[in-house]
């Protein structure tokens, strides 16, 4: 039988930990391929995405596509 714990053990993406870590942009929400992120207004009705652990099958695509984590990535402070 195939071994899944890697997969198990993974854990759900931490999208953004701030809002100084997300500008928004929805690129998460359209490339999750389970439709586990929505997007959510914050009280003064910026949207922010917000993943449904019980449909995410941690793929980490939201991460991979997310220009401002990559940015940070490529600036060392990820
Ligand atoms: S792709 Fe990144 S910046 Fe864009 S909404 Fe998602 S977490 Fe925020
Ligand atoms: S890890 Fe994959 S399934 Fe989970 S929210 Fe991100 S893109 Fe969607």
């Amino acid at each position: 039988m195939k071994n899944v714990s890697n997969i198990n053990n993974k854990s759900i993406p931490e999208i953004y930990k701030n809002k100084e870590n997300c500008c928004g942009c929805t690129a998460c929400y359209s490339i999750c391929p389970v439709g586990a992120i929505s997007m959510k207004p914050d009280s003064e009705g910026f949207l922010y995405p917000s993943i449904d652990e019980r449909k995410c099958i941690k793929c980490y695509k939201c991460l991979s596509v997310c220009s401002f984590k990559i940015d940070q990535k490529l600036k060392k402070y990820l």
